[in-house]
């Protein structure tokens, strides 16, 4: 067996520790007789996998008490949905932050429910940056302000939290949920499909405070109520159960490897490496203003786009897998999530350097 460096951007790389776990837990989980995918979500078993799961994400994001944390299906883009169906029903004013592909989709998505006031754009620059907080021009009334704290598109990410004055704020974490501390207090609603930092897709992941909760029309589905799921501890219906377990056996993951200031400082070191490699170099290039960029997916392009196949062979020979960028913005795009190991990141400058040598 050999494991590759998987650069996606979604579904992504796992700890290997957390995929050995499983596969010892596959066919007996703790003596149970049977796997977690065959378990009853109300049985005594899978309730202490999930309170397990939901304690240790409260430990790791220090969550406060006045926050519920739902697990959900429908992915991030639900959410889209969720968030104006919940919080704006009666063609409410809302302030939306536009930085890229997936701030657009939830733009897309709250204009079939809410007013949406866009507080601000960076399309102009192509998506190359974050707007400063003196350039949000907020509503002051609206219902809430979204933004996406790291587009995983475009390696866009902003370097501070947004002021809303007093307005809730929501954020779309999918890609950056987990890779450093951060203060939930700040923020209305949290959430994040699971497949990029946190388990296997087919797991949303939402944080939100308890006072958002129930304010949902009427003729809203009971399943795109927030609150459905928090009045049934996410099981109103099946939950995504083996996502759920398996989340949880990546919270463990990072809280033994010294929690979120430790992955902070790793993702930093990790991601500095590789723009270093790309600034240093007169082959490779990244347009992001360097305060903005992302720590969790770097997009760059070669100097010579006619070589970009031979390079995306190349890479894959050596186990590098998966690094082709999005078709809207090409070249290619490395997403060094929590499991990307540092040696990772190092054998990819180190086939970039090569691969320079031979072809620059
Ligand atoms: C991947 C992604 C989404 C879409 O997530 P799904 O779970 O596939 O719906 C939304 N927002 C961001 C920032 C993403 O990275």
């Amino acid at each position: 067996m050999s494991r590759v460096f998987n650069f996606s951007a979604g579904p992504a790389m796992l700890p290997e520790a957390v995929l050995q776990q499983a596969q010892e837990e596959m066919l007996d989980w703790h003596g149970a007789g049977m796997s977690v995918m065959e378990m009853s979500h109300r049985g005594k078993e899978f309730m202490s996998i999930a309170e397990q799961a939901e304690a240790d994400l409260r430990s790791l994001l220090k969550v406060p008490d006045n926050y519920k944390v739902l697990f959900l299906q429908g992915g991030a883009s639900s959410q889209f949905a969720m968030i104006p169906m919940n919080l704006a029903s009666t063609k409410r004013k809302v302030d939306y932050i536009n930085t890229g592909s997936w701030s657009k989709k939830a733009i897309a998505e709250a204009k079939r429910f809410a007013d949406v006031n866009i507080a601000a754009t960076t399309e102009d620059s192509k998506f190359t940056t974050t707007p400063g907080q003196s350039e949000l021009q907020l509503s002051g009334d609206a219902a809430y302000v979204h933004y996406t704290p790291n587009e995983t598109i475009q390696g866009v990410e902003f370097p501070y939290t947004p002021e809303t004055g007093g307005v809730p704020l929501i954020a779309d974490f999918s890609s950056t949920i987990l890779s450093r501390p951060i203060d939930v207090s700040n923020y209305g609603i949290i959430y994040a499909g699971a497949q990029k930092n946190i388990g296997p897709a087919g797991l949303t992941l939402v944080i939100i405070r308890e006072d958002l909760i129930g304010q949902a029309a009427d003729d809203t589905p009971v399943m795109f109520q927030y609150a459905t799921h928090n009045d049934n501890g996410s099981m109103y219906n099946t939950p995504p159960t083996y996502g759920w377990y398996l989340a949880g056996l990546v919270f463990k993951w990072l809280k033994d490897r010294g929690g979120l200031e430790a992955m902070a400082e790793l993702n930093q070191r990790k991601s500095a490496a590789l723009y270093s490699a790309i600034d240093n170099s007169d082959f490779y290039a990244n347009p992001v203003t360097p305060e903005s960029r992302s720590w969790m997916n770097v997009p760059f392009t070669l100097a010579n786009a006619d070589l970009d196949s031979k390079f995306l062979e190349g890479a894959s020979a050596e186990g590098l897998k998966t690094l082709k960028g999005h078709r809207s913005v090409g070249g290619m795009r490395a997403s060094i999530y929590n499991a990307m190991p540092e040696q990772g990141v190092q054998a990819l400058i180190d086939y970039m350097a090569e691969f320079e040598r031979v072809n620059g």
